[in-house]
């Protein structure tokens, strides 16, 4: 029996996988943030006669080292996870970032399947992504391959380089995800509208959200152009919230298109087309190897 987890900053959702890619009911516990010996008691319960578990968490966890990066979940910070969690659980344990096991799960089963190179983009409250070459996960030599959202890549002069969250500052993810529209707005309107509203505005053609949705489209489709070109995806499935909206995906993909070497005629940024449970889905396709 394999448990699936997908551990996030305020819940913890688990089920069992009846085959890569099919869940039984999820459940799920508040994470214990703060709390290791907490957190492993949510894992044991949840985890109970597991032959083995596979984890999707909101950090990153280091190749050479083992050790995880999960700035919002306090207690597993810096800590070798599959290592420690190996021993007390007393189960093989096989973890990998959320990002990847959505690009996982878009790749084997989503909008990628068939594809041999598929580039993973969330959208969500800030930006994220991954890749999986050949139905495997590329982590790269860090663990971080993907994340197309840091690194100061900004070269406009009428917006901030506002700080990232990873300590640089003009970052794609300052300006990429749903906080990143909702600044970008406020910038040039001085509103606080959220991200649902600027969006719904835009559909409706109102001027100050279309200059907004017009000024995040050229700010984040400059990063990924670069990165398809460099990648070489041949298609981009794209989740999160944002990711929601069909509409805002496909100008985006055209955005991207015009930005590209060598663009391929049909879409390349596609709407995920797991909506549910990605992480979860994704967690049920780790495998040794992958
Ligand atoms: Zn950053």
């Amino acid at each position: 029996m394999i448990i699936a987890f997908d551990i996030g900053g305020t819940q913890i959702r688990a089920a069992e996988v009846r085959a890569p890619g099919v869940l039984d009911p999820v459940r799920s516990w508040p994470t214990p943030g703060a709390d290791f010996a907490a957190f492993v008691g949510v894992l044991r319960e949840a985890a109970a006669g597991a032959d083995r578990v596979h984890l999707s968490i909101a950090g990153i966890v280091d190749p050479v080292t083992g050790r995880a990066r999960v700035a919002n979940i306090p207690c597993l910070d810096g800590r070798p996870l599959a290592r420690d969690l190996e021993q007390l659980l007393g189960c093989p344990v096989l973890i990998a970032n959320d990002a990847d096991c959505f690009t996982l799960a878009e790749a084997r089963s989503g909008a990628g399947a068939g594809h041999a190179v598929v580039f993973g983009v969330i959208l969500g409250t800030g930006a994220g992504g991954g890749l999986v070459i050949g139905g495997h996960l590329h982590r790269g030599a860090r663990g971080v391959a993907g994340e197309w959202g840091h690194g100061p890549v900004m070269g406009r002069t009428d917006v901030p380089a506002w700080t990232c969250g990873c300590g640089l500052s003009g970052c794609a993810d300052t300006v990429a995800g749903a906080r990143g529209l909702e600044r970008l707005d406020a910038h040039l309107t001085g509103d606080g509208r959220d991200s649902r509203a600027v969006l719904a505005n835009w559909a409706a053609g109102e001027a100050s959200a279309v200059r907004a949705v017009g000024l995040w489209l050229d700010m984040v489709s400059g990063p990924l152009a670069m990165v398809m070109n460099v990648i070489g995806p041949s298609v981009a499935p794209v989740g999160g919230g944002l990711g929601r909206d069909q509409r805002l995906v496909a100008a985006l993909d055209r955005a991207v298109r015009a930005r590209m070497l060598a663009p391929p005629d049909a879409a390349l940024l596609v709407p995920a087309l797991h909506r549910v449970e990605p992480g979860l889905i994704g967690a049920s396709y780790l495998a040794e190897g992958i």
